[in-house]
């Protein structure tokens, strides 16, 4: 029988013990944390619809209209017309056949791998890949040739030496840790030469990357050679769930064979309506993609003037790497104390040694609380011994658009 008490305890001594903290209110870009308010810097809202007055009244109106809960899974009690409604925009938004919601991301990332590789298969999933894909490659019970982080050649010489058992190679497009992009043209070929599908979890790009926020896939021209694309509806869409993007015949199997389709109750109707209300605002402000990006751009600028060092991409997720489990906490504490929220993110959830803080951008930040944000981070680092680097002028930025739609909504 596991000892819960000396696990907890071991925890607590190895730093990676976990707590929930408590927010009064919704998820907007500040937060009221344990009852102080805070920047908020540690939310996948990346499009800063969560809290979105026309979403939120698109999901009131959705709650009246067709009721709290789906009652079962769609195969037992019915084929709602929301969902069917949401599927086809999603499908459209993609540039594919079909789409198939699911009640999250993980249950989707646990029912396509599962799926679509099969005891004697081998799977291919890159090292850095979300515990969603791990798990679903656990419940396939294939063999999983785990390649090294973007490792074309590694990944390579594994399916060199797959003998046709090759089934899968699953990927993220942009990698929920380190913000970095996965070498999508190079999958989709090796993909091709040793007939394996390809997967690719757009948890983090969809609704952020390409000019429309359709994704990393359909942005890098890749759409007819990705076999299946998962997309979240719980980060940028401000909603919850998620969707598999394929071609009808997969989706069809998929309704056959995927145990989370199967045996799991059907996403609520006012999350499908918010994430319709999330598409529509998405394709009439098509500048708030910009907005994250931009966002991304001075929050980055302001962190290397505040000596820690980046990656050297435009991307939305910035980690902070500071290495041990109680050092992200303590930088994650001290910054708290000064009104700037990231939480620490430590092992299992990063490899060991690489516990950090994961900060991320949302379209309704202001650029001068992000800069102040930068400065409070870079504060609390010194004080910790965490960065050593002196101080150095950030370069220039260009002035901010004159839009007003984001304060508005702010305000709202
Ligand atoms: N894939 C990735 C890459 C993720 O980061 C996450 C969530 N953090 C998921 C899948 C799971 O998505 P959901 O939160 O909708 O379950």
């Amino acid at each position: 029988m596991t000892d819960i008490s000396d696990h907890l305890e071991e925890l607590k001594e190895t730093g990676l013990y976990r707590r929930l903290r408590a927010v009064q209110g919704p998820q907007g870009p500040s937060v009221l944390l344990d009852g102080r308010p805070a920047l908020l810097l540690c939310s996948n809202n990346y499009l800063g619809l969560a809290d979105h007055p026309k979403i939120r009244e698109a999901t009131a109106r959705a709650a009246m209209r067709w009721g709290a809960g789906a009652g079962a899974s769609r195969l037992i009690s019915g084929n709602m017309s929301i969902h069917r409604r949401l599927e086809e925009r999603l499908a459209t938004f993609t540039g594919r056949p079909s789409a198939l919601l699911y009640g999250s991301g993980y249950l989707a990332n646990l029912g396509v791998v599962s799926a679509l590789a099969r005891e004697g298969d081998i799977v291919f999933s890159d090292e850095l890949n979300h515990a969603s894909i791990i798990d679903g490659c656990r419940l396939a019970r294939a063999e999983v040739f785990v390649y090294r982080h973007a490792d074309m050649e590694h990944l390579a010489w594994g399916l060199a030496r797959a003998e046709g058992r090759g089934s899968l190679i699953v990927t993220e497009s942009i990698f929920s840790m380190d913000g970095d992009l996965a070498p999508l043209v190079e999958l989709a070929e090796l993909a091709d030469e040793f007939d394996c599908r390809l997967m690719v979890d757009e948890a983090h790009a969809f609704g952020c990357v390409g000019s429309d926020g359709s994704g990393a896939v359909s942005a890098a021209g890749l759409t007819d050679e990705v076999d299946v694309v998962v997309g979240t509806l719980g980060k940028a869409l401000g909603s919850y769930g998620a969707f598999v993007a394929s071609s009808r015949e997969v989706a069809r199997y998929l309704i056959n064979t995927s145990r989370p389709f199967i045996f799991s109750t059907a996403l609520a109707p006012p999350a499908v309506a918010a994430a319709i209300a999330a598409l529509d605002l998405l394709e009439d402000q098509p500048e708030r993609v910009d907005r994250v990006r931009r966002n991304a751009t001075v929050l980055r600028e302001a962190l290397g003037g505040q000596g820690f060092e980046l990656d050297g991409s435009d991307c939305h997720i910035i980690p902070l790497v500071v290495g041990e489990p109680d050092s992200a906490t303590a930088l994650c504490d001290e910054a708290l104390g000064d009104g700037v929220f990231a939480q620490a993110i430590r092992p299992p959830t990063v490899p060991a040694g690489t516990s950090r803080l994961r900060l991320t951008v949302m379209a309704t930040h202001r650029e001068p609380e992000l800069r102040r944000a930068a400065e409070t981070l870079g504060s609390a680092a010194r004080r910790l011994g965490l960065v050593a680097a002196p101080l150095r002028a950030a370069a220039p930025l260009p002035p901010e658009p004159a839009s007003g739609v984001f304060d508005l909504e702010r305000a709202a």
